[in-house]
């Protein structure tokens, strides 16, 4: 059933009489972008964790972009990193010959003084390539983590080389301990080869992980992770009975934005609009998802609908009162929001993460026809739905 639908003035009214004490709960912590007190003093099980994954993820993707080289904006332009090399040969002299020949080749290269050393080095860091003449540490090098080493050559006596032997206990490659100028690089070539073609695969899976999960432009997190995730909160919320809100929101009138100021222009504004709503969250506790283009949703963990209200207004005035300096102009914006929240989270309702996401867009679809640059919240009470403007 659907009840009146409130009116901004009545709803202002009724709001002010809450505002204090929700005020008080959200002032220094949604809008300062600070742990709050109180998140310090509860154990971290009180977040869901999506908040602290997505700022990990988001974390790795800004560290991997200030290593690329500068033009490469993209992950995908990377170029593999240079392979590190590790070393246990017995014999001096054959020893000393090798670290020549890779330290010319421009290989970093390690080498420890005993198997022992050489595991505890792979274990800790990967290396590429591997030069030995030790079956054994071949033997325990392949038990490690795949990728520790990644191409293993057997270095051996000349005229009697157990390659078979070699093979089988895990090495790429067989080399004679005498190999020197041609036959070296020969070998050479083929483990760089292996090596760079493992360093580009690893790189795409570690890119494709980040990607799926945080929208390279925003920062926000994905659709993908928004609907992994929410449910999880929503779960959480069930669970511990505590309140729950989802915030969504849409730049008004944004083609107008790429209309009159060009693509790149809507770009810096999507970037900077996420900036403005990331900053005025709760760090590790509160995220936010772009769940496309230009709209995005905002998971308020423990925030109860009045409280999440007085945010989404809080959010809506953030963005409209100060312009977005785009390409050396001052871009003005504003954003319509829609506000599903629930204190406490009922039990017992099936689909409860799909109604709270239908509900804050139909809230969302209501902000954008009664004029934009507003708030509607909406909740869900069994069957029972209000609509409320703020
Ligand atoms: P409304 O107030 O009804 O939301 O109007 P609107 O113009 O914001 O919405 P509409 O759906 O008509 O247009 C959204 C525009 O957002 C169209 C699309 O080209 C643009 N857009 C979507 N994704 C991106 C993006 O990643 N970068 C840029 N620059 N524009 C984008
Ligand atoms: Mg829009
Ligand atoms: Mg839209």
């Amino acid at each position: 059933m659907a009840l009146p639908i409130v009116e901004d003035n009545a709803l202002d009214a009724e709001l002010t009489v809450r505002q204090v004490h929700a005020e008080d709960a959200l002032e220094h912590s949604a809008l300062c972008g600070r742990r709050s007190a109180d998140q310090a003093e509860q154990p971290m099980d009180t977040a869901s964790g999506a908040a602290e994954h997505l700022l990990a993820r988001r974390s790795v993707l800004d560290d991997t972009l200030r290593q690329a080289p500068s033009g490469r904006a993209t992950l995908m332009l990377r170029s593999p990193p240079t392979p590190a090399a590790l070393l246990l040969i017995e014999a001096k002299q054959t020893r000393d010959r090798f670290m020549g020949l890779l330290r010319m080749a421009n290989l970093e290269t390690d080498a420890p003084e005993s198997a022992g050393d050489a595991l505890e080095l792979l274990a800790t860091r990967v290396h590429a390539l591997l030069f030995t003449d030790n079956l054994e540490l071949i033997r325990n090098a392949r038990q490690l983590l795949s990728g520790a080493a990644t191409h293993i050559v057997f270095v051996g006596s000349p005229g009697e080389l157990p390659e078979s032997e070699a093979l089988r206990a895990g090495a790429n490659d067989c080399m004679p301990s005498d190999a020197r100028g041609e036959h070296f690089w020969a070998h050479l070539t083929i483990a760089r080869r292996i090596a760079d073609l493992a360093a580009s695969l690893q790189m795409a899976l570690k890119d494709n992980c980040i990607l799926s999960t945080v929208d390279e432009l925003t920062r926000a997190g994905r659709r993908g992770f928004f609907e992994e995730h929410f449910p999880r909160e929503v779960e959480r919320a069930v669970r511990l009975r505590k309140p729950l809100a989802l915030v969504m929101c849409d730049i008004d009138h944004f083609k107008r934005v790429n209309d009159c100021h060009g693509h790149q222009a809507g770009d810096q504004v999507l970037k900077q609009f996420t900036a403005r709503i990331s900053t005025s969250l709760r760090l590790g506790k509160d995220w936010v998802a772009r769940l496309g283009g230009e709209e995005f949703a905002v998971v308020f963990p423990d925030t109860s609908p009045a409280e999440a209200c007085i945010v989404a207004n809080r959010l809506r005035k953030r963005v409209r009162t100060a312009t977005f300096d785009v390409l050396s102009k001052q871009i003005s914006i504003s954003a319509s929001f829609g506000v599903c929240a629930l204190d406490p989270v009922p039990r017992g309702l099936q689909g409860l993460a799909e109604r709270m996401v239908g509900e804050a867009d139909m809230a969302l679809y209501e902000s954008k026809h009664r004029g934009r640059d507003r708030v509607t919240a909406r909740d869900i009470c069994g069957d029972e739905q209000r609509t409320k403007f703020a």
